[in-house]
């Protein structure tokens, strides 16, 4: 077992000792509400929103962005279980802003090795790339705010998603933890 299975393992160990009655708890998220955000280490939705076990769906990708596959986890999210009220929340410092579809095309042909960042992509593999890369779309972001709004008006105007839940567009500072509001987009994201 490799030394981080064992400490995951361990950790779990500790969880389950406090696991308390959270076994009881609904499949439906008792808070009605769900959120759109960033793989980003640095974020703890349970945390900087204040979520406990069965409140509420936290949805995450690379960047927080409306994706197929993120709006198909909302449609579900509400049509099944219930959600009335949304967050897509993107962020300070999000490593989707450092890149583009062709440099990640170009490394990922490169090789399939992790690429380092001095300010500049490069590629220092030594291992066989792939093309595959360059038909992929990584939605990668060039202005933070624009994709709040962006991704709001996506999931807004999608005809699966119901006029009725509003959509709130975020950004949250990681130097500060702060939630700070993307007034256009939540103006975009109101209920219909
Ligand atoms: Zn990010």
């Amino acid at each position: 077992m490799s030394k981080l299975v064992a400490e995951v393992i361990q950790a779990n160990e500790q969880y389950v000792e406090n696991f308390g009655d959270k076994g009881g708890l609904a499949l439906p998220p008792a808070r009605h509400f769900a959120v759109l955000t960033c793989m980003d280490a640095r974020l703890d939705p349970a945390k900087f929103a204040g979520l406990a076990e069965g409140d509420a769906h936290v949805i995450r990708n690379a960047g927080g962005r409306a994706s197929d596959d993120a709006i198909r986890s909302l449609v579900i999210s509400y049509k099944l279980l219930g959600t009335k009220e949304w967050f897509v929340i993107h962020h300070t410092d999000c490593g989707m802003e450092l890149f583009t579809n062709e440099i990640m095309g170009n490394l990922l042909a490169s090789s399939l090795d992790t690429a380092t960042f001095d300010g500049k992509w490069k590629d220092i593999g030594t291992t066989p790339g792939s093309n595959e890369g360059k038909e992929i779309d990584f939605l990668t972001i060039s202005n933070l705010a624009d994709s709040v709004v962006e991704d709001v008006a996506k999931v807004r105007n999608h005809p699966l998603v119901p006029p009725s839940i509003p959509v709130y567009g975020y950004i949250y500072d990681v130097k500060t933890g702060r939630l700070i509001e993307v007034e256009e987009a939540t103006k975009v994201g109101t209920v219909k």
